[in-house]
């Protein structure tokens, strides 16, 4: 306490989040480190207005480790469906039976611990220990990256190790050792509202009169990415296929790749031919097949093109390991990706 780091950030800061931070988000009512922990993975890579109704879901179904380490896969992953980036929640799952199994049901109080269940990574780690007020432990996420990296002036790629380095004894060196929840708290809070990528509002910012960025006029150009290569697009085609009982046929995915361990469509390469592939899968059976409306959806790295195929069939059809057919309705109560319910939700329509 008393740092030059103190004086011109944290104390600032601190006194900016009494009277401005965000006080009533659901995992700060009754606090536990169980909620947390959640919390933190669903705002890895998710903003927070958009986290808040899974939290609520997530939390009613799974209110403590132990029924989250019990719960089916498909029942954890039909709670995550929608909110993306679905390897958050296998690991989830996954720390869930380790803590139940290795820690007495106990999520653990060290960062050496914590560090080594799937999906914490140092980061995620300081969050749950200073939030929950545990031990002072720096955190540097991307709000964290943002406004050190503005305050500071750090210019380097991001990506480097070297400025990784930088902003890590940054973090450290703001943190301070009384109220240091409070802190991590704020910090994410002014990343998230004021210090934001487009629309800094540096006018309103509690940190402007000492922030380097605002001075030599380089917020926007902070932090520093080396600019994305355009996105790649693939093409597919989703074989909708509707049996004479009206069920849809869906397809368990792998866990590795892209919305692993969720249920989808049987899918199909657009190079491949449409009335081939039918042929072979439903042969005679085939009643009426018609071509949808293409949809885009995109993931960090790569945008994908989603043709429908909607098929009706009468005859059952003959279903691979990993298919089975549902209702919309038991297809309510899966893990499926976005398009595939909004294909369900436009077919109810
Ligand atoms: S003054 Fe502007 S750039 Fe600097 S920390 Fe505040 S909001 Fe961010």
């Amino acid at each position: 306490m008393g740092s030059k780091h103190h004086i011109k950030f944290s104390r600032p800061l601190l006194k900016w989040w009494h009277a401005h931070g965000r006080k009533d988000l659901p995992w700060q009512q009754e606090p536990s480190v169980y909620k947390t922990w959640i919390s933190e993975i669903m705002l890895q890579q998710t903003q927070v207005i958009t986290v808040i109704p899974y939290f609520t879901k997530f939390i009613n179904r799974f209110p403590d480790v132990d029924s989250l380490a019990t719960a089916s896969d498909d029942d954890v992953m039909s709670m995550w469906s929608g909110l993306g980036f679905y390897s958050r929640a296998r690991n989830l799952h996954k720390a869930a039976k380790i803590i139940t199994e290795n820690h007495n049901k106990q999520i653990p109080n060290t960062y050496e611990a914590l560090i080594t269940l799937p999906g914490i990574g140092r980061s995620t780690a300081g969050a749950i220990l200073s939030l929950s007020r545990i031990e002072p432990k720096a955190i540097l996420d991307g709000n964290v990256k943002r406004v050190l990296s503005r305050f500071y002036s750090v210019q380097g790629d991001l990506k480097t190790a070297e400025t990784q380095k930088k902003l890590w004894h940054l973090a450290e060196k703001c943190l301070p050792v009384k109220d240091y929840d409070l802190y991590t708290q704020a910090i994410m809070d002014l990343g998230a509202t004021v210090c934001t990528s487009k629309k800094a509002m540096c006018s309103m910012c509690p940190l402007s009169k000492d922030c380097s960025a605002l001075e030599k006029d380089i917020v926007y150009l902070l932090p520093n990415k080396i600019l994305r290569k355009k996105k790649r697009r693939e093409s597919i085609y989703f074989m909708i296929i509707k049996d004479p009982s009206e069920k849809l046929l869906l397809q368990k995915r792998q866990d590795k790749g892209i919305w692993g361990g969720l249920w989808s469509f049987p899918e199909l390469d657009t190079s491949e031919n449409i009335e081939d592939w039918c042929d072979r899968k439903v042969g005679k059976s085939l009643k009426s097949l018609e071509y949808g409306k293409k949809m885009v959806h995109g993931f960090s790295h790569f945008d994908l093109e989603i043709n429908p195929i909607f098929i009706k069939i009468n005859k059952p059809i003959k279903k691979q390991k990993n298919q089975k057919i549902f209702t919309s309705h038991e297809i309510s109560q899966l893990g499926v990706p976005k398009p595939v319910k909004s294909i369900i939700k436009g077919l109810e329509g």
